[in-house]
């Protein structure tokens, strides 16, 4: 038997703190979050190690630090409404459901989405919302969003979404070319946008019509 407990105690203190995670709040979600549960079976065992893992359909569910720190950049309180683009396994939603109000996840493959959603639902998140479609234009009828988090790698941040974020909101993503990016956090701070360029990452594409072409 794998005492995933331990597994995910030793994730957050090898892995996070060294590398700077300091909220609190985050550390607790990471501690809690039954991580491999987001991942097939026969790769269960593997789901703290420090890397990607694929979750089918050529996707993948991102680093256990790189979940951590596009958490923490947001900034969460607790009272918010988080949009994220690229639901993939569903681990990030969860995250996020544990740190804030309301999550509204949007995932362009339909099997994704279906299996997140279940998922989601065993665990008892009933604050996260799995939507399928493109995420790159957002969620219209939800906005606006006080934080947002893109969680496939764009060549530049999707104008409906810099739309769709609430004043003095937040909004993380990798943003780059298609094999290397690197985090940008963007402020809307009276309408106005500042960006400001964090960690460099590899993420999957954000395929879609304000994203990658196929
Ligand atoms: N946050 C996820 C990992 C995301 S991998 C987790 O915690 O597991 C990136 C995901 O973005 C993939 O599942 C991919 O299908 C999805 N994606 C790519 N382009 C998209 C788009 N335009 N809209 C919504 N999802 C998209």
């Amino acid at each position: 038997m794998i005492d995933y407990e331990e597994l995910r105690r030793l994730m957050v203190e090898t892995q996070l703190i060294p590398r700077g995670i300091k909220d609190q709040r985050v550390l607790k979600a990471m501690l809690k979050v039954p991580r491999h549960l987001f991942v097939d079976e026969p790769i269960q065992y593997k789901a703290y190690d420090d890397m990607a893992l694929p979750i089918g359909d050529g996707q993948t569910i991102s680093q256990p630090y790189m979940v951590a720190v596009m958490t923490e950049l947001l900034e969460l309180k607790g009272n918010e409404r988080v949009l994220e683009v690229g639901t993939g396994s569903g681990y990030q939603a969860a995250i996020l459901a544990e740190l804030a109000a309301e999550v509204f996840s949007i995932e362009r493959m339909e099997r994704l989405a279906l299996r997140a959603r279940e998922r989601l639902r065993k665990l008892g998140y009933d604050n996260v919302h799995i939507i399928t479609g493109d995420g790159t234009a957002g969620l219209p009828e939800k906005a606006p969003f006080d934080r947002i988090i893109i969680t496939a790698g764009t060549p530049q941040v999707p104008d409906p979404l810099k739309e769709q974020l609430a004043d003095n909101g937040i909004l993380v993503a990798p943003v780059g070319a298609r094999f290397s990016q690197q985090l940008i956090i963007l402020r809307k701070e009276k309408g106005k946008i500042t960006e400001e360029y964090h960690t460099p990452c590899v993420f999957v594409p954000l395929v879609g019509k304000y994203g990658w072409k196929e």
